[in-house]
């Protein structure tokens, strides 16, 4: 199908193509008309207002396209410059006049803004247009009578491709970078609050910048409003909220109201002067009666302020931060204004506190929902195949990882295989494929299955080191990677391999969730797994694993339908041992068993690949074959009939003798057809059931075909 709808879409779009190249070169060819003959101004009103709305229809789709094609660009150009034409004529009905410049200040605009296609395709345009003007139109006969103005168009569009893309790329790079400083200002300021987990993190997405930055914002108001608040309540020239950097070396600004038209933003020095003298005492601080020449570290001219009281903020019994004030006037902090400053600082770290953990609520909130998508999915699958399918998905969608992949352990054969992959990577050599599989090893997978523990340890994963599935069986190159193991009840079911571009992309944070969706996805598995087993158990016989009697009625009740749609013949065998009981007497129950399960094989073997075979109870089958007649289901017959009268089993010795002994059975077989000798399942049984009858009856070891009254044959059907 895929092929199909490739070219189902390449066909359009070459005909979309064609359409619109047809399009432009009779516009092309209307204006040229235009210049010589001059139609009336209603036709050239229309033209005009199709050419505009085509340009701008294909700029909006320029503009709207995140990788905007060149196609569209290209066509830009062109329709732009038979516009321009258009223009021109219509104003001056010569190329010599006063609205010529239009054509070259459209050439300008493509070539800056354009692709370099598209300039060389409207100035290929612009060239044939005003080529086919001067022969066709105004009739004259040297084609170079345009050079003049061919080399003034070269010379735009070059001059403009330069000029203007040099300097477009200018202010794109200035803007990015303006851009990446303001993000980093605002992790830097969240950092330093703590919202974000500490420098290594990485950045987190969208979402999560969102409400980092509604945070830091929420934490910015809130100080603000309480510094301002003590400003006016204490007279100050300046309050100042400084904060300490990671590493602890710096304190930086991070509010600040004042006064004052010069003052020194920082980053200052944990030790310097009144800063250093607070955080080491972890006291207040309070200077009276400064000089204008005494130095404070954020005034950078003289000191405008006589008095300065600095308070260090604290979080958890650690300084984090000062709050510092100073006043114009004289006048000493008293103790009830200190006072009031301890509590502003202690407001502030309440703040940024309950900011904090709003954030973390938020982000467990968020991450629950996930989770519990996750949990829904899983329970809904109900196959193993779901399972497999929802859990890799989810675990996409719960930590946003690259690469997902699940591998199914085999406890029998002691191997692992690659059930399904999902990550965006390019194969390359030795990359695992969906299938691959490999004996238990060394590898994170095997080990972690072994251990029942989610390797590498701590996220820590080393590409070049570690081993993941094999060593020439390796998942795409990716610098973080977490196996977690899939185990329910202590069965090693498999694993989870999840892969990130991101360093680090497994933190502690992240890993408890992933284990938590590891053993939703190991209870899910286990549960298809058992569901599987019990539809088995319901559908087989547990001696021989052919159909049971009731999984044999559904499949009966199926092909005689089949049979009766597509008028097909169907054949029913009934067999059943001869003289079953005294094997059983003679050689006891489990010799019994042995044989049924011998002839159970027989049948096996014997039956086509459409054909099912029940054991119907005790040591009685019953064979439905598709399209068999009743020579196929008596070739059929015969063969398993000599089979099993030529197969000898082991008895073991009788009681009191050492002897081994063994034995042979034969069987009876009836043989019914559809639609002959009925055309319900019951009138079919029943009819085979007959001819089983007249089978013993004829003296056993035999098939018979029913028919009335039922014919009796022994070896070869007797005509
Ligand atoms: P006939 O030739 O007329 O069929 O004689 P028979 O002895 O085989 O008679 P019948 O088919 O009625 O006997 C079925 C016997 O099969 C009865 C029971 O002892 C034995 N049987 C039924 N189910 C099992 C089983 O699961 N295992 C064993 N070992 N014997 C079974
Ligand atoms: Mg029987
Ligand atoms: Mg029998």
């Amino acid at each position: 199908m895929r092929p199909l709808v490739r070219a189902a879409i390449a066909v359009r779009r070459a005909l979309l193509g064609a359409a619109t190249l047809l399009l432009c070169a009779c516009l092309a060819a209307f204006v040229v008309y235009d210049a010589g003959h001059r139609v009336p101004l209603v036709y050239a009103v229309l033209a005009g207002g199709l050419i505009a709305a085509l340009v701008a229809r294909r700029l909006k789709t320029r503009l709207d396209a995140i990788e905007p094609a060149i196609g569209t660009e290209l066509e830009i150009g062109a329709l732009a410059m038979i516009g321009a034409y258009l223009l021109v004529v219509r104003a001056d009905a010569s190329l010599d006049g006063a609205a010529y410049p239009a054509v070259y200040l459209c050439l300008a605009v493509v070539a800056a803004f354009g692709r370099p296609g598209a300039a060389l395709v409207a100035l290929a345009t612009a060239v044939a247009i005003e080529i086919a003007i001067i022969l066709f139109a105004f009739g004259r006969r040297d084609p170079w009578e345009a050079a003049p103005h061919i080399a003034f168009m070269l010379i735009f569009t070059g001059f403009n491709a330069a000029v203007l893309r040099t300097e477009l790329a200018r202010v794109r790079t200035a803007m990015v970078a303006r851009l990446k400083d303001e993000v980093e200002k605002l992790r830097t300021e969240a950092r330093s609050y703590r919202l974000l987990g500490g420098a290594a993190e990485a950045p987190k997405p969208s979402d999560d910048e969102r409400l980092l930055r509604s945070g830091v914002e929420e934490i910015h108001q809130s100080v603000l409003f309480a510094l301002r608040l003590v400003r006016q309540a204490l007279e100050l020239n300046t309050a100042m909220l400084l904060w300490k950097n990671d590493a602890g070396s710096h304190l930086r600004i991070s509010e600040l109201v004042t006064d004052e038209p010069e003052l020194f933003e920082g980053p200052f020095l944990v030790g310097d002067g009144v800063f250093g003298a607070a955080l080491s005492k972890n006291s207040i601080v309070t200077l009276e009666g400064l000089k204008e020449g005494y130095k404070l570290p954020y005034y950078p001219a003289a000191c405008p302020v006589r008095t300065v009281c600095v308070v260090p903020v604290q979080e958890h019994g650690s300084v984090r931060g000062l709050l510092v004030v100073d006043r114009i006037d004289d006048r000493p902090f008293t103790k009830h204004e200190q006072t009031m400053l301890q509590e502003a600082a202690e407001y502030a770290v309440r703040a940024i506190h309950n900011e904090r953990v709003f954030l973390q609520l938020e982000r467990a909130k968020a991450e629950q929902g996930k989770l519990y998508r996750a949990a829904e999915a899983l329970n809904a699958a109900k196959s193993e195949q779901d399972v497999i399918e929802a859990g890799v998905r989810s675990a996409r969608e719960v930590t946003s990882v690259d690469y997902a992949a699940l591998t199914l352990y085999d406890d029998a054969t002691k191997t692992h295989e690659i059930r399904a992959i999902s990550g965006d990577f390019e194969e390359g050599d030795g990359t695992a494929a969906v299938g691959a599989r490999f004996r238990a090893n060394t590898g994170l997978v095997s080990m972690a299955l072994e251990n029942r523990h989610p390797l590498p340890y701590r996220g820590q994963f080393d590409e070049k080191k570690q081993t993941v599935f094999t060593r020439h069986t390796t998942p795409p190159k990716m610098p973080s990677l977490f196996v977690l193991p899939l185990a329910a009840h202590d069965r090693a079911l498999g694993t989870l391999v999840l892969g990130s571009r991101r360093r680090g992309a497994f933190g502690e944070s992240v890993r408890g969730t992933l284990e938590v969706m590891a053993s939703h996805m190991s209870v899910s598995l286990d549960g298809a797994r058992m569901m599987k087993r019990l539809e088995e158990l319901a559908t087989t016989d547990g001696l021989t694993g052919l159909l049971n009697k009731r999984a044999m009625l559904d499949v009966a009740e199926h092909k005689i339908a089949a049979s009766r749609r597509f008028g097909r013949q169907l054949a029913v065998l009934v067999t059943d041992i001869d003289h079953f009981k005294k094997v059983n007497d003679t050689y006891g129950h489990d010799v019994g068993d042995v044989i049924i399960k011998g002839l159970g094989d027989i049948l096996r073997r014997a039956k086509r690949t459409t054909d099912a075979v029940a054991r119907f109870g005790g040591e009685e089958f019953v064979i439905i074959c598709e399209e068999t007649d009743e020579r196929g289901a008596l070739l059929l017959a015969e063969r398993v009939r000599t089979e099993l009268e030529k197969t000898t089993y082991f008895a073991g010795p009788a009681e009191g003798s050492s002897e081994q002994r063994t034995l042979s059975v034969t069987c009876s077989i009836g043989v019914a057809t559809y639609p002959a000798c009925g055309t319900s399942w019951e009138a079919l049984f029943k009819a085979a059931d007959t001819a089983l009858y007249a089978s013993k009856q004829g003296g056993r070891n035999r098939t018979t075909v029913y028919s009335a009254p039922p014919r009796s044959e022994r070896g070869e059907r007797a005509a």
